[in-house]
């Protein structure tokens, strides 16, 4: 098995086409997912704006990762400029603008491309469309052309969304944003009674009105519906993991596929490879500063916490000097990302990490965008600050890294209570910014409850190294589907 270096003929190669949101967290499972499928012989075309495509070659020499696959090709959609400067910390309404807003421009810039490429001469097996993209699930419907959903976050997040029309339904949606509607446990999400509370859900349940309430709802019943239509359902996550959760989900949508953790996915399969690619380039789109890494190596293990909140959250001054303060006090060493863009506004007094640094003794580094795998990957790495992300939250588990987490929005609410109450790797500081809690939980995490937390992670590591390799879930998962591709009528 593995010879995947026998010609086969173009007219029986399954050719499959990905369409991912042009944003970090979601463009780089979509790469991963692209390239398992050239490792399986299929031809992959892959849709990304021509910005998108200019950062990833820029920055990751993307071309050269692909090179070795002749069946792959990147088609670039014509420019489409997304404008996130808008978005304010925890305000999910301005969430819900952004993403309505990159599903327009993106809608009308795309849909030319889709119809020449669903309709064309050259037949396209199935197509592998990001969650977000109805417009898209729409012109496959109508070119005949099977779907694949892709879902960047977690199974658990995504059921929850499911439920959202019977929270709604039962008065549960929305509530008021005080301490004692925020802390009232959610009656209507089965699987999750009895720990997952209001401030959990995702953010734009708090506060709606009806009649955006009443918009909420269709949003989420024709999610369902397309979803139900679709081939199959992909979730970056595995059995292990997400099972309990993922057994409920299947009673409504049979066609669930986990198939993560992707990256570390990925690397096995390439490793099994008769010429195991050497090329280990991510899929940034921001510039990778690499000198963390040596500073990294000067420090004992597992004595550096890393603070990440990804690619597109924002805070405030404010709520960045309560970090600061808190992580300074902590007297623990720590790398942090700060991305050019992380503030909101444009406030000239904003101290520059240089001035951060001063006073710190040299406990502190700071960069603009971090080798996150490599970073978590590190020994001297032994907590994230993370904002909980989906893929933060699988790349810290597969990495064996306990968290601390300060979720910011969406399905990150969710993957923060689920890190703290159910799978107990991470501690949750949802909902506070303090100084005072920063540092207590900083220590709490790098020393009173670090080993209890890191047993749970490593256990969970294991099993997610087990999923993957052969014989494993996750991995017999992405052959099934594979097969299935392979057996759709080309
Ligand atoms: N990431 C990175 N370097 C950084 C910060 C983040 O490579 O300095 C990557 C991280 O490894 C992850 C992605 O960016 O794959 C962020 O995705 P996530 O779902 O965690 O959050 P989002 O950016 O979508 O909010």
């Amino acid at each position: 098995h593995h010879h995947h270096h026998h010609q086969s003929l173009p007219s029986i190669q399954p050719h499959v086409l990905i369409f991912p949101v042009p944003l970090q967290g979601h463009v780089t499972p979509m790469l991963q997912l692209a390239e398992l499928f050239c490792l399986s012989n299929l031809k992959v075309t892959f849709l990304i704006t021509t910005q998108t495509h200019q950062l990833l070659t820029r920055n990751n020499n993307i071309e050269t990762r692909f090179a070795r696959y002749p069946g792959f090709q990147f088609k670039t959609i014509p420019e489409c400029p997304l404008d996130n400067r808008q978005q304010q910390p925890g305000s999910d309404r301005s969430l819900k603008d952004k993403v309505s807003a990159i599903v327009e421009v993106l809608a009308l810039s795309a849909k030319p491309l889709l119809r020449e490429l669903l309709f064309g001469p050259t037949k396209i097996t199935c197509f592998v469309i990001d969650g977000w993209l109805g417009f898209a699930y729409d012109i496959a419907n109508e070119a005949q052309v099977p779907t694949i959903a892709f879902r960047c976050s977690s199974g658990c997040s995504n059921w929850a969304y499911f439920c959202i029309p019977q929270l709604i339904e039962a008065g549960e949606v929305p509530f008021k944003d005080n301490q004692s509607e925020m802390d009232q446990l959610v009656k209507n999400v089965p699987g999750m009674d009895g720990f997952l509370r209001c401030r959990d859900l995702p953010s734009f349940c708090r506060g709606q009105d009806t009649s955006s309430c009443s918009d909420l709802k269709q949003f989420f019943i024709n999610e369902i519906q397309r979803t139900k239509h679709s081939h199959a359902i992909l979730f970056n996550t595995f059995e292990d993991l997400e099972g309990p959760i993922l057994s409920i989900f299947r009673s409504q949508c049979s066609n669930i596929y986990t198939i993560g953790p992707l990256h570390a996915h990925l690397h096995y399969r390439r490793s099994k490879e008769e010429t195991p690619s050497t090329d280990h380039s991510s899929s940034s789109l921001l510039r990778v500063d690499r000198g963390c890494i040596s500073w990294l190596d000067q420090k004992p293990d597992k004595s550096v916490i890393f603070v990440s909140f990804g690619s597109s959250a924002k805070i405030s001054k404010d709520q960045l000097m309560e970090f600061w303060a808190g992580l300074v006090q902590s007297k623990k060493y720590f790398l942090w990302v700060i991305r050019p863009d992380l503030l909101l506004g444009n406030d000239p007094d904003s101290p520059t990490p240089d001035e951060f640094l001063e006073g710190t003794e040299r406990r502190g580094c700071i960069v603009q965008w971090a080798p996150q795998d490599e970073v978590l990957a590190h020994r001297a790495i032994g907590g994230f600050l993370t904002h909980s992300g989906w893929n933060s939250t699988i790349e810290s588990i597969m990495a064996g890294v306990p968290m601390l987490c300060w979720s910011f929005l969406a399905d990150q609410q969710i993957n923060s209570r689920y890190v703290s109450e159910v799978w107990r790797i991470g501690l949750d500081m949802k909902d506070t910014c303090d100084r005072m809690i920063v540092e207590k939980m900083t220590n709490d995490l790098m020393d009173g409850k670090r080993e209890e937390l890191q047993r749970s992670v490593e256990k969970l590591s294991s099993l997610a190294k087990k999923s993957i390799t052969e014989g494993g879930s996750s991995y017999s998962n992405l052959n099934h589907l594979i097969e299935d591709i392979k057996a759709m009528p080309g």
